[in-house]
């Protein structure tokens, strides 16, 4: 069978770099980040003071601003506050990076016509944070306390304290836990049809869910696939009504109902799933191309508990654009938003959260007014 389009794997040897800056260049690994370094030539900044506690060790170190999660809204945010002279220090998180470390292709980021594989994508956004002076810190936060100024945050051990903190901990996909899922994520499993769906065209896609986003995925693939097998373990769905009709009435979509994923089958691609139905114990092998995961997401939001708020679905409520109930802390990209879940709407929103953070430390004398040319 022809190789699934666009499945690559992540490239061990940079390709040539797209910026046309003279001065560019990328070199051998440097970071337990991933497989890129990238140095952006003349104009990295002296080391702050930040970076300077934090490479020192020990603790606790000390900044304007502290943002919490490193996938695109957390770097862009750092991007914008390190050009505030804000110095700021990221926690990675458990995936420094974010989810696009687990894709390939990322063919809907504006800016890169032949599209960039998501781990360089994301090692870019953190060579911009860290050339305008910020820290980043390879650690998951594990603690906070939000009770006073300056707010403490604690991760691998190590204490945090920051005038304002930008909490961008992202969401994480649910997947089944099959280490055929695992071994074949990127070679035709997916969590995510918008990123994905364009590489199966004129090929058969399995869903699997049974609430909206998989119905609202399954009618998105059948743009692109010649036939899509939504599966779901019960015989009734979450969905809504309307997202049911639709589905029923487009012939592309084909439902199984009350069948429970066992294996997904392939050695180096996706070539199929096999099915156990609920109801007779029958085993069916079902070939496919695609795989997409649409059983839900989880918010990262565990050392928030009892601090922030959150909605019925779990994920932070935000408050007057980027605020959290708690002044001075901020919420950006998809651990509040379920709706959209974009890398690119979780970087304008890290944008927001930082313009919003420093006119906040402004207002409070913890920085200078910056000229509107700082940004
Ligand atoms: P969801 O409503 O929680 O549905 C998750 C589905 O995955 C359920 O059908 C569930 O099955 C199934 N599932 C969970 N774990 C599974 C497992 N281990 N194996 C097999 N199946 C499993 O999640 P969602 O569809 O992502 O929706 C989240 C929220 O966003 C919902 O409130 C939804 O209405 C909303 N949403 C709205 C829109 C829209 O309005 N356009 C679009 C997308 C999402 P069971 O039913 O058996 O538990």
């Amino acid at each position: 069978m022809e190789a699934v389009l666009g499945y690559r794997p992540v490239p061990r040897v940079p390709a040539a770099d797209p910026c046309t800056r003279p001065a560019t260049t990328m070199t051998e690994p440097t970071s337990p980040f991933g497989s890129f370094a990238i140095d952006f030539g003349a104009g990295e900044a002296a080391p702050t003071e930040a970076a300077v506690s934090v490479a020192a060790g020990g603790g606790p170190h000390e900044t304007n601003m502290l943002i919490l999660g490193s996938g695109p809204a957390g770097l862009t945010a750092a991007i914008y506050a390190a050009r505030a002279n804000l110095a700021p220090i990221v926690i990675a998180g458990h995936q420094p990076g974010g989810q696009l470390t687990i894709t390939t292709d990322v063919e809907n980021y504006p800016g890169f016509p032949d599209g960039i594989q998501g781990p360089e994508l994301m090692e870019r956004f953190r060579a911009q944070a860290e050339r305008f002076g910020t820290t980043v810190v390879d650690a998951e936060a594990e603690r906070v306390d939000f009770s006073s100024r300056p707010f403490r945050v604690w991760a691998a051990g190590v204490e945090y304290r920051a005038q304002a903190v930008i909490v961008a901990t992202g969401a994480s996909a649910l997947w089944l836990g099959l280490e055929s899922e695992e071994r074949l994520r990127g070679h035709g499993v997916s969590a995510c049809a918008t990123c994905d769906g364009f590489f199966f065209r004129d090929r058969e896609v399995a869903v699997v869910g049974g609430g909206d986003t998989a119905f609202e995925e399954a009618l998105y693939l059948t743009r692109f696939a010649s036939r899509v097998h939504l599966l779901h373990r019960r015989d009734e769905f979450r969905a809504s009504k309307i997202m049911q009709a639709r589905a029923e009435a487009n012939p592309l979509v084909e439902i199984h109902r009350s069948v429970i994923v066992e294996e997904v089958l392939g050695d180096e691609q996706v070539t199929g799933v096999r099915l156990r139905s609920t109801k007779t114990g029958e085993v069916t092998e079902l070939p496919v191309q695609g795989f997409f995961l649409a059983i839900g997401h989880r918010p990262n939001t565990a050392p928030f508990e009892g601090w922030l708020e959150k909605d019925e679905k779990g994920y932070l409520v935000v408050e007057h654009e980027t605020h959290s109930r708690i002044e001075g802390v901020f919420i950006a990209g998809d651990v509040h938003d379920h709706r959209y879940r974009q890398a690119v709407t979780a970087a304008g929103d890290g944008c927001r959260a930082a313009i919003d953070a420093e006119r906040w430390l402004e207002e409070h004398g913890v920085v200078e007014a910056v000229t509107a040319t700082a940004w």
